[in-house]
């Protein structure tokens, strides 16, 4: 059996959940459903990094213990699951998941063991908001290009890992797709980082600076382990690294796929730090890196530490979750950034959902009550004039097939998206109406036949993007034991907007 083990990154739960966040967690739920639609097993893993120093300083501000301020911060990443309607199997969370602890130890003891790790004394330039060190030229003015905050200098003896040891190794690897990343501009940004040489990296802190948060290192309590490496931990900890056993085998060792989703900013950890690790403790490495850009929301950048704006709940609740996966999957450039307006999001909604989708499968279903009672014509005569339909149809699985493997969500839903265009250009060419109103049966069976075929595929299709509304549909197109289709019902109704600040009362 074909397995395939898909992974979000796991946040800092220091603030609230933003969109940009949400675009990983809904590309990576399309991942898990499409595979699965293609009868491979899928385990979609999430989940939250709760041991980062960040969630320290942020439980002090909040004037709260540090588990009892995660345990509440991480509740609104899990909670996410619902309004976004994701299909994850697990979630992970570092800081009280009882497979977490132990199978870092264990991933320690193992790159410890093949004499990677040793202690020396460093000096570096520390962003708690990145969490990572920086040399004096990767800043700008001494400071952090994210944050613009002065990094804190930091000397003291640390835990190496001897990434250098691997440069080789990894660059055949990605040079050679055997770990593959994705767009191709950000495998070149790997190897030119391989090229420009690596150096060892510091993976503990002292106990001291992490306030005594995290995982001590294995004999050596004077010492926390990086987050970095405890939070890379979790792809393979949440399959009960520690134990070993059959959710390893099956979904990291055995599985024929093991793709990560991220973003952009944390490309190095993903595709350098992460896959070295993995060599070190005689892991097999990931086979997919997918990279996503961040998102703007009118022209500003969207992130927790730049205070969110956009809350992915209220979007939601206001909008519907359909629109919001709508949006995020239908304007979001693969690979690339992409600016957020509320003005998008309801444009897209009303013109392809509300307009184009719902009303096309309305029209039909209404027709089909209207012309035939509610029954699904039987015929076997050739629709007139359905070439383009036809072709949207049958290319829309081969064409959302490459679309998904490639990545590129836009191009998958665009395929779907012809469908209804095709569809809705068909009704307007065919006039069903007159061909009622002359009363050419045969003919009219065969158009109305021809377009509820078309919702069909459009239900079958669009369930990995948009699952709600795809049930929605395809209860809507299914002849129940009667043989009756249901009565036609708005299922992707339009958002008011711009709401009039006095909207006129109406009757
Ligand atoms: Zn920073």
């Amino acid at each position: 059996m074909t397995s395939t083990y898909i992974t979000t990154t796991i946040p800092y739960v220091n603030a609230r959940p933003h969109l940009g966040f949400a675009l990983e967690l809904v590309q990576a739920d399309v991942l898990a459903r499409y595979h699965r639609s293609t009868g491979v097993q899928v385990r979609f893993q999430a989940g939250t990094d709760d041991n980062s120093l960040k969630n320290v300083l942020a439980a002090e501000a909040a004037g709260v213990g540090v588990q009892e301020f995660v345990d509440a911060s991480a509740a609104a990443f899990t909670g996410l699951a619902e309004p976004l309607s994701l299909s994850v199997d697990d979630l992970i969370r570092t800081s009280s998941d009882p497979r977490h602890r132990a199978g870092v130890e264990r991933l320690w003891q193992a790159c410890a063991a093949s004499d990677d790790l040793y202690r020396r004394h460093y000096e570096g330039l520390y962003c708690i908001g990145c969490e990572q060190f920086y040399t004096t030229a990767e800043l700008k003015d001494g400071r952090c290009q994210d944050h613009g905050t002065v990094p804190d200098l930091v000397s003291e003896e640390n835990w190496f890992f001897r990434l250098s040891r691997y440069t080789g190794q990894l660059r055949s690897l990605i040079a050679s797709g055997t770990i593959r990343i994705e767009p191709a501009e950000r495998r070149n940004e790997v190897l030119a980082l391989i090229d420009g040489g690596l150096e060892d990296f510091s993976v503990s802190r002292s106990t001291e600076r992490a306030r005594g948060w995290g995982i001590p290192v294995p004999g050596d309590p004077g010492q926390v382990i990086y987050v970095w490496w405890d939070a890379l931990g979790n792809y393979l900890t949440a399959l009960d690294y520690a134990f070993g056993g059959e959710n390893l085998t099956c979904w990291w060792t055995g599985a024929s796929r093991r793709i990560h989703l991220l973003g952009k900013g944390v490309l190095r950890f993903h595709a350098v730090y992460w896959p070295a690790m993995l060599l070190s403790a005689g892991e097999v490495v990931p086979t997919d890196i997918a990279v996503h850009g961040y998102l703007t929301e009118n022209g500003r950048k969207i992130s927790k530490s730049s205070g969110a704006t956009v809350d992915p709940y209220d979007l939601a609740g206001k909008y519907g979750t359909d629109a919001v996966r709508w949006w995020l999957l239908r304007e979001v450039p693969r690979g690339a950034d992409a600016d957020f307006t509320i003005d998008r999001l309801v444009s897209r909604a009303n013109d392809e959902l509300a307009n184009g989708l719902g009303n096309l499968v309305n029209r039909v279903v209404t027709m089909i009550h209207r012309y035939r009672d509610g029954h699904v014509p039987a015929t076997t005569a050739r629709a007139p004039d359905a070439a383009a339909l036809d072709g949207a149809v049958r290319n829309a699985p081969g064409l959302i097939a490459g679309a998904v493997e490639d990545f590129d969500f836009r191009r998958a839903t665009e395929a779907v998206w012809q469908i209804a265009d095709e569809a809705n250009r068909y009704v307007n060419r065919t006039r069903p109406w007159d061909l009622a109103k002359v009363g050419d049966r045969a003919e009219l069976d065969a158009v109305l036949s021809e377009l509820l075929l078309a919702c069909q595929a459009i239900g079958t299709h669009l369930a990995p993007f948009l699952p709600d509304a795809a049930a929605r549909i395809t209860r809507q197109c299914a002849p129940g034991g009667t043989g009756l289709l249901p009565s036609p019902s708005p299922l992707l109704p339009r958002i008011a907007w711009p709401v009039p600040a006095s909207a006129p009362a109406h009757g």
